[in-house]
């Protein structure tokens, strides 16, 4: 039988207990990074790219694949190699080469959370020898190891504005706000430079010092390509632009 029908997958709830150990030494190690679907958040890619040292335009024309949902919502998938396994671009046989900046879908692994932070499922695949062996552990603690909480961190932003109500009403993006939101939250060098190569910072209120930490800091620059985003698409307050501009060109808070 085919391993997609026979892998289960367990509740957890925020107390219970799970053992899992993966290491080197398992027969299975690396057969879980080949042909499999994982989706960047932008600060996947923030991290990820920092490793190869690419340009954020590089990293995504190598390395990812741009779909879009249904909402007109820019998703980003990790993209497989063209080997006989499809194996993830990063995998060696010691293991990930960018373990440090690895995304968070393969840091929660086997772990998935359902609908809250509270409730959680556990994959068990019986190729999967780490499963209900080895060291226990809380959700919380697994999540600490895995140094989720900065992610978990960098991303809230982006479900505020994936999760927006302009959606839950109905709405889709067009093409153009498509790819604002995919400049601005992933394609990070690119938004740099539409910061700094034009008069937008003559244009909006944003104070010297913030606009210094825009420049040197790459979390900083994403905080602010959120802020853009929903300033722009959503005419929400989290831009100040300078009363000079007329209010035509303001974005209007958007109703329907
Ligand atoms: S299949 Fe499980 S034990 Fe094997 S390498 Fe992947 S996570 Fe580790
Ligand atoms: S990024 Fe690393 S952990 Fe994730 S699938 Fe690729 S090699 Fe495996």
């Amino acid at each position: 039988m085919k391993e997609e029908y026979t892998e289960k997958r367990r509740r957890l709830s925020l107390d219970d207990r799970f053992n899992f150990s993966c290491h080197a030494a398992l027969p299975c190690f690396n057969s879980c990074c080949s042909d499999v679907n994982i989706f960047l958040t932008p600060y996947d890619v923030l991290r990820m790219r920092r490793t190869t040292q690419l340009s954020s335009g590089d990293f995504l024309k190598r390395y990812t694949i741009p779909l879009l949902g249904d909402e007109g919502l820019p998703l980003v998938a990790l993209k497989m190699m063209e080997d006989e396994n499809k194996s993830c671009p990063f995998v060696t046989p010691d293991g990930c080469s960018i373990y440090e900046n690895r995304p968070w879908s393969c840091r929660m692994y086997p772990i998935f959370p359902v609908s809250s932070n509270e409730e959680f499922l556990i994959e068990e695949k019986p190729s999967c020898l780490a499963v209900n062996d080895g060291k226990q552990w809380t959700i919380e603690k697994w999540r600490k190891e895995q140094g989720i909480d900065v992610y978990d961190k960098m991303s809230e932003p982006y479900k505020e504005i994936t999760f927006n109500n302009y959606f839950q009403r109905g709405n889709k993006l067009d093409p153009e706000e498509t790819n604002l939101i995919y400049m601005s939250c992933y394609n990070l060098d690119e938004f740099k430079r539409f910061l700094f190569e034009t008069r937008f910072f003559d244009m909006h209120n944003v104070e010297k010092d913030a606009i210094e930490r825009i420049m040197r800091d790459e979390e900083e620059l994403l905080d602010f390509g959120y802020r853009w985003v929903r300033f722009n698409l959503f005419g929400e307050e989290t831009l100040r632009p300078k009363d000079t501009i007329s209010r035509e060109l303001l974005p209007v808070k958007r109703e329907d």
